[in-house]
């Protein structure tokens, strides 16, 4: 039966979402501060990696933190003034390091985007933008063997979801990726993985396809949501009010704000990652390329290859910091010696974040016409489609194929 659905956020999330229902034959309309793709969506790695399926917070992270706060090229830092507010999350976050933790975590995680790559591909198919998802594979790479061996864990829960790789020494990395500066000593290719090659025209793109299919979308902020014994009535937005019958949020980083208005607070953080994208730089990558000691994303995108990376506690208003993203051109030199950086371009972005690193995907524990498809963290770009095709089998009242319990919102 065909119902009406008002989605909150047009981020990779929403919009994949309302591609979904809007498929079912539903009557969708997207309210969105933003234009679709315009805030964390626009500016990620673009990976769709299954190999993703690794929570952040796995044993031994404490040990880290220390050093990575210390180095200045390092991939993590807390403005200070922030951290009394950040510190509940963070022990959240600390309290998610065990094996037994990050094992749960890697199957839930698996089993959400191990389909990115066909959920994408039919979206991408049905809107004409099939060139954007590249099937190409990735490399991760070590400078030294030892932190190779430090992300034992990481890898085994990569290889037990039977993630495919292959492994390489100095000499296979150099014939897979002849640019890359010759000092990384181990590195592992990904065959089965793939990347989006320009995050920001993906999500525009489906947003004009969903509009074209007859859903609508309206650039307004949702203000405050109005609620009775019977539901969500309403949404009070900058531009009046809107009435709700069913609504799915989608909100990014913002969700916790609107959820906190239904009496479901959660606890999400801004994981605010910078990319640097350079339009001329005389490189030309064959696919994606992490290193992980650094946790640096190299991706080849159709305007020119982008770094991504850093992950900058500061909460969702503080102003950008770009000395960050100068920290990225650096490892952008070592990584690629030869490149030109002169015309980069520089973006920060707030990642959606969930101390266990799983989203919050489902029906609200409250409300019954409320579902909720937020908190993708790292992963939201490789998550959008399949938490999309995921909340249109609920509103159908299909079984997902995914046990969504490990993403229900009461688990907190
Ligand atoms: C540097 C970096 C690299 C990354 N690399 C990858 C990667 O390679 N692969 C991957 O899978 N993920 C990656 N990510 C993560 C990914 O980008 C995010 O998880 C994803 O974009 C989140 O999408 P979203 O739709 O949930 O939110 P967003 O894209 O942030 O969209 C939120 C939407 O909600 C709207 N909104 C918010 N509040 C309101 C309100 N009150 N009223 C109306 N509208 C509202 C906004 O206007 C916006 O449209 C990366 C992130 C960063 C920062």
């Amino acid at each position: 039966m065909s119902k009406k659905i008002t989605i909150v956020g047009a981020g990779i999330v929403g919009v994949a979402t309302a591609c979904f229902l809007r498929r079912d034959g539903h009557d969708v309309t997207v309210v969105t501060a933003d234009p679709p793709g315009e805030y964390c969506s626009f500016g990620n790695a673009g990976m769709l990696n299954s190999a993703g399926c690794v929570p952040q917070s796995l044993p031994g992270v404490l040990a880290k933190v220390p050093g990575y706060l210390a180095d200045p090229l390092g991939p993590l830092v807390v403005r200070w003034s922030y951290m009394p507010r950040a510190a509940p999350w963070m022990l959240r976050f600390l309290a998610c390091a065990t094996e037994k933790q990050a094992e749960r975590a890697s199957l839930a995680l698996y089993s959400l985007i191990r389909s990115t790559l066909d959920d994408y591909d039919l979206l991408a198919r049905h809107a004409g933008c099939s060139d954007l998802i590249r099937k190409s594979g990735y490399l991760v790479v070590y400078e030294r063997e030892r932190g190779y061996r430090d992300d034992a864990l990481a890898w085994k829960l990569r290889r037990d979801r039977g993630v495919a790789m292959e492994e390489l020494d100095t000499a296979g990395i150099r014939r897979l990726m002849p640019q890359l500066a010759p000092h990384y000593e181990r590195g592992v290719y990904l065959p089965e993985q793939g990347y989006v090659a320009n995050p920001e025209r993906l999500t525009k793109t489906l947003a004009a396809q969903f509009q074209k299919d007859g859903g609508a979308i309206l650039q307004r902020k949702v203000l405050d949501i109005e609620v009775n014994e019977n539901g969500v009535q309403a949404l009070a937005t900058d531009a009046g009010r809107l009435p709700v019958e069913t609504l799915v949020v989608c909100a990014g980083v913002h969700s916790g704000e609107l959820t906190a208005k239904l009496g479901e607070p959660v606890p999400i953080e801004a994981e605010r990652g910078y990319h640097v994208t350079y339009s001329d730089p005389a490189l030309k990558l064959p696919m994606p390329v992490h290193v992980s000691d650094a946790k640096v994303f190299v991706t080849p995108m159709e305007m020119g290859p982008r770094i991504a990376g850093q992950a900058e506690f500061a909460g969702i208003y503080a102003q950008p910091n770009y000395q960050r993203a100068e920290v990225l051109e650096t490892h952008m030199r070592r990584m690629f010696p030869q490149v030109r950086t002169a015309d980069g371009t520089r973006w920060m972005g707030k990642r959606p974040s969930m101390p266990d690193s799983l989203p919050v995907v489902g029906p609200s524990a409250k409300h019954r016409n409320v579902y909720y498809a937020f908190g993708h963290g790292h992963l939201g770009l490789c998550g959008g489609a399949p938490t999309g095709r995921l909340i249109a089998d609920l509103v159908a009242g299909r079984s997902p194929a995914t046990d969504l319990a490990p993403f229900r919102v009461s688990r907190f």
